[in-house]
């Protein structure tokens, strides 16, 4: 027991909740801008880019706004962070998306070297980290991402194939 009365060994059990806690915060502002995506008609996905505990960009698709076929979620929101940071290494950065990102945004992560990707659901059709492909975690590469999935992950499918649903 420490002087304070805790359990030392409680400590990591609780820091895991704080961890855990501190992702969905982040993958509900993924959400939201996943939310905004879906009211301009655009596939619902979200983005938000965290460095040094704060949020430095978030963007949602904008494929059909844009005429552009490279604006993913991902693609803008690691754009706006490389903009807002002034480098277009985001190795202290942390990408919260809320679909499993494709093989070209996949590609971008290693790129800006993110250090950590947290995603919500698993996208069978096309996901590139570990449902169709596994771009990330390729033996050849230098980068290495830590990748935590599933965060909110329900929630973030949901959103998805609502949008899909409604448009059929
Ligand atoms: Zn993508």
């Amino acid at each position: 027991m420490t002087e304070a009365g805790q359990s030392p060994e409680r400590a990591p059990e609780r820091a895991a909740e704080g961890a855990a806690e501190r992702d969905a915060a982040y993958m509900r502002l993924a959400l939201e801008e996943a939310r905004l995506a879906a009211e301009a008609g655009e596939v619902p996905v979200g983005a938000v880019v965290v460095a040094g505990g704060r949020v430095v960009a978030r963007a949602g698709n904008r494929t059909i706004a844009a005429n552009d076929p490279t604006a993913h979620a991902e693609m803008e929101a690691l754009r706006a962070a490389a903009t807002a940071l002034g480098n277009y290494r985001l190795t202290e950065a942390w990408l919260y998306v809320t679909i499993e990102p494709c093989a070209m945004c996949a590609g971008a992560i290693i790129q800006a070297r993110i250090a950590r990707l947290v995603y919500g659901a698993d996208d069978a059709k096309g996901g590139a980290v570990r449902s169709c492909f596994r771009v990330l975690d390729h033996p050849r590469l230098n980068h290495r991402v830590e990748v935590t999935p599933g965060v909110l992950g329900e929630e973030c499918g949901a959103m998805l194939k609502d949008f899909f649903a409604a448009r059929r």
